[in-house]
């Protein structure tokens, strides 16, 4: 169920350039938030910015009951919270939306993220280990440069088969993500019902990875970072269109869709 609360900033730590982790205290969101679910955050108390600004859960804590979001300052909302402090009191509503569906035993489980994309990735792969085995558990980074990838050594301390590319090759393969993802795909053309993909990343990278599902027809989950206004489903502000003419809302119906069913321009 969706509610709206109020959450401290427990901590700030900023990982990169322009890309920060903030921790937020929530028992409620700790307790109930599955992979690929997210919070929509009211960034200041006044009515600028008005609207939310949507964030994928990246992990929680039960215990300690707090979650973590992961963010890049691409605007003003962003920055806004960027520059949040311990103590800080922001307004959320959350956890919303379809999160991913696991995969079945024995699948191979091959995680592709761009960039900021490895937000809600993260947090499924921490649900993952443990109950997938490790060699059938393929890590796809991929970011503009060096400086941009995320959790490189975390991914290989976690045991996840990890392969990189970086747009400019200052690490990893250079090339795009999805390209080392599709030369994977081709070698085990033969087999592709045995596999389970999910991909998080910009609009252009999930509409290659669209492509990609359809002419392989595999079975891959995306998760969709639309803009969006309420968020909660009444104003169909995020409508993303579907192979049968029809459309969904990417906030209640989403953010995660099957690749196959979604028509991304
Ligand atoms: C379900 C969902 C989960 C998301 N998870 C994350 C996350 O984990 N980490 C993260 O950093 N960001 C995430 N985003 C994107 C994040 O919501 C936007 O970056 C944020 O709203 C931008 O706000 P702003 O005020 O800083 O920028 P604005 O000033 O509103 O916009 C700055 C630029 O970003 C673009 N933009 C704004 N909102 C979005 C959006 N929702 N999607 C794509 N482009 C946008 C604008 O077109 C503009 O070019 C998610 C979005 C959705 C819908």
């Amino acid at each position: 169920m969706i509610s709206q609360f109020t959450s401290s900033v427990v901590s700030n730590q900023k990982l990169g350039e322009k890309i920060f982790k903030l921790t937020l205290s929530s028992p409620y969101i700790s307790k109930r938030a599955k992979p690929g679910n997210f919070v929509h955050i009211k960034v200041g108390s006044t009515y600028s910015p008005l609207l939310r600004r949507a964030f994928s859960v990246h992990n929680v804590d039960k215990q300690k009951g707090s979650f973590e979001v992961l963010l890049k300052v691409v605007g003003r909302g962003t920055g806004i919270l960027s520059e949040k402090s311990p103590g800080d009191i922001l307004d959320l509503l959350g956890p919303i939306g379809k999160g991913f569906s696991l995969p079945q035993e024995g699948k191979t489980v091959m995680l592709v993220a761009g960039g900021m994309g490895i937000a809600p990735l993260w947090f499924l792969l921490n649900n993952l280990i443990g109950k997938t085995d490790k060699e059938k558990l393929l890590f796809f980074s991929g970011a503009k440069t060096e400086k941009e990838l995320l959790y490189c050594e975390n991914l290989k301390d976690l045991g996840a088969n990890l392969m990189v590319t970086t747009d400019d090759g200052s690490f990893g393969t250079k090339g795009l993500i999805t390209d080392l993802f599709l030369k994977e795909i081709k070698g085990r053309k033969n087999d592709s019902s045995k596999l389970m993909v999910y991909s998080c990343g910009p609009p252009e990278m999930l509409k290659r990875m669209s492509e990609i599902s359809k002419g392989y027809d595999l079975s891959c989950q995306i998760s969709l970072e639309g803009n969006m206004a309420c968020g909660v489903g009444a104003c169909w502000g995020c409508p993303v269109k579907l192979e049968n003419g029809w459309y969904k809302r990417v906030c209640v119906d989403g953010p995660v869709f099957d690749a196959r069913e979604v028509v991304l321009e």
